[in-house]
C-alpha cells in the first residue's frame, strides 16, 4: 500500500465527478430504503454498516476533508468496498432517487488502485498476467492453439469432419472464450464448435486477442481494460471478421 494523502484523493475524483455522481452524493437522503435490497446487509443480520449507502461514504469524507487517508483508513475502505459489495447494482433500482451504488463504489475502487496501489492479491494476479500474456490464465499463444487441437482431436470419433478455424478470413463470426475454458473447461470450447458446425456457421477462433473477460474492470485499471479490448478489436479488423461473439 502506497502512503497517501488526501489532495492525491481529491485530484484523483475530481475529473471524474461528472454531474450524476455529484448529484448522487449530494442529494442521498439516508431513508435506507435500499437497505433490503442489498444481500450483503441481508447475510449481516441487518447491520446497519452493510447499508448500501453507507458504503459510498469514502466520498464524502474525502471531498470534505473530513478522511486522514491514514493507513487503516485505506483499510477500511478496500475491505468495505471488495467485501461488503459486489457493484450487482440491485440497490439502484428501488432508491427513489435512482443512486447508483454499485457506480459509486467502483468510482472509490478505481481511486483506490489508482491512488493507493490497493486491490485484491487474486486481481492483481490476474491483471499481470493480461500484461504479460493478453489473457487472465497466463496462456501462451503456443498452449492456446494446442489446447484448440487437441480438442477438436478428442472427438474425431463422434464429429470426423469437425473443425475449429483458427485465424479465418472474413468470417462472419470471430468468436472468443474466458481463458478459464482452455485451462479448465475445454469441454465448453468442444461443445461451442459441436453447435457452429451443426449450424453451419461462418466462423473463427482467432490465434490472439481471444479472452474475452476484462477482470481489470473491477479496480478501475482501465489501462488494462482498454488494452484488452484492442488485442480482440485489432485481431477482428485484421481477420476482417463481421462480428465478435463472446462467450456465456
Ligand atoms: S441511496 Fe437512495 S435509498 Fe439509499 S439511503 Fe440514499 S436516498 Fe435512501
Ligand atoms: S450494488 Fe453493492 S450495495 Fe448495492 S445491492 Fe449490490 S452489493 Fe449491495
Amino acid at each position: 500500500m502506497k502512503h497517501v494523502n488526501r489532495q492525491e484523493l481529491v485530484d484523483f475524483l475530481k475529473p471524474r465527478l461528472n454531474a450524476r455522481f455529484q448529484t448522487w452524493i449530494e442529494i442521498c437522503a439516508h431513508c435506507a430504503i435500499c437497505a433490503d435490497t442489498c444481500h450483503f446487509y441481508l447475510a449481516h443480520d441487518r447491520n446497519p454498516s452493510m447499508i448500501p449507502a453507507h458504503k459510498a461514504r469514502f466520498l464524502n469524507e474525502i471531498l470534505k476533508g473530513k478522511a486522514v487517508p491514514d493507513e487503516a483508513y485505506l483499510k477500511k475502505m478496500y475491505e468495505t468496498l471488495y467485501y461488503e459489495c459486489n457493484m450487482c447494482r440491485r440497490c439502484a433500482l428501488y432508491c427513489p432517487f435512482g443512486i447508483d451504488v454499485g457506480l459509486l463504489v467502483s468510482l472509490q475502487r478505481a481511486m483506490l488502485h489508482n491512488v493507493a496501489g490497493l486491490r485484491p492479491a487474486g486481481l492483481e494476479a490476474a491483471i499481470e498476467n493480461y500484461r504479460q500474456f493478453g489473457n487472465q490464465m497466463a496462456l501462451t499463444e503456443e498452449d492456446w492453439v494446442d489446447t484448440l487441437e487437441w480438442t477438436i482431436e478428442e472427438l474425431e470419433d463422434d464429429y470426423p469432419t469437425l473443425e475449429i478455424p483458427i485465424d479465418k478470413q472474413n468470417a462472419k463470426i470471430m468468436y472468443t472464450v474466458n481463458a478459464r475454458e482452455p485451462k479448465f473447461y475445454p469441454q465448453d470450447i468442444q461443445e461451442a464448435a459441436i453447435i457452429f458446425n451443426a449450424a453451419q456457421e461462418d466462423w473463427t477462433m482467432p490465434r490472439v486477442g481471444w479472452e474475452d473477460t476484462n477482470l481489470s474492470m473491477f479496480c478501475g485499471d482501465l489501462t488494462t481494460s482498454k488494452k484488452l479490448v484492442e488485442n480482440t478489436f485489432r485481431q477482428a479488423d485484421k481477420l476482417n471478421a463481421k462480428q465478435v461473439a463472446i462467450t456465456e
